[in-house]
């Protein structure tokens, strides 16, 4: 089964969220409500929504071995143990980025199972 990753952008204008993937990076993306095109035409932006999506992607496809993880922390003088598991359902997939017009856009993604078609 492949999974669809699909990433998440709130509208400047109207909030509105818009959904969009990888392969839509080629075109503009408009917001449903308002109608604002994006763009995503700067290299560095791709690339880097590239890169998020292969570690969303990594880390969904790891969940069974980092289920069994842990990462030790030390508060005061006990040592904690922090399961992955619970970190990662902590971890927000969101990605900060920043324009080459210097706006920042602030990207969810998620994973989905793709639709039948
Ligand atoms: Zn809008």
């Amino acid at each position: 089964m492949t999974q669809k990753g699909l990433f998440e952008l709130d509208c400047r204008s109207c909030k509105n969220p818009i959904l969009f993937t990888l392969e839509d990076l080629s075109r503009t993306v408009a917001c449903k409500k308002c109608h604002k095109a994006y763009g995503f035409g700067d290299e560095k932006l791709k690339r880097q929504l590239k890169q998020f999506e292969g570690l969303c992607r990594q880390i969904q496809e790891s969940k069974e071995i980092l289920g069994n993880a842990a990462v030790a922390v030390t508060v005061g003088k006990e040592e904690v143990k922090i399961p992955f598991k619970l970190l990662l359902s902590r971890l927000q997939s969101t990605l900060d980025l920043q324009t080459s017009e210097g706006e920042k856009l602030v990207i969810n993604f998620r994973i989905e199972p793709a639709t039948q078609q």
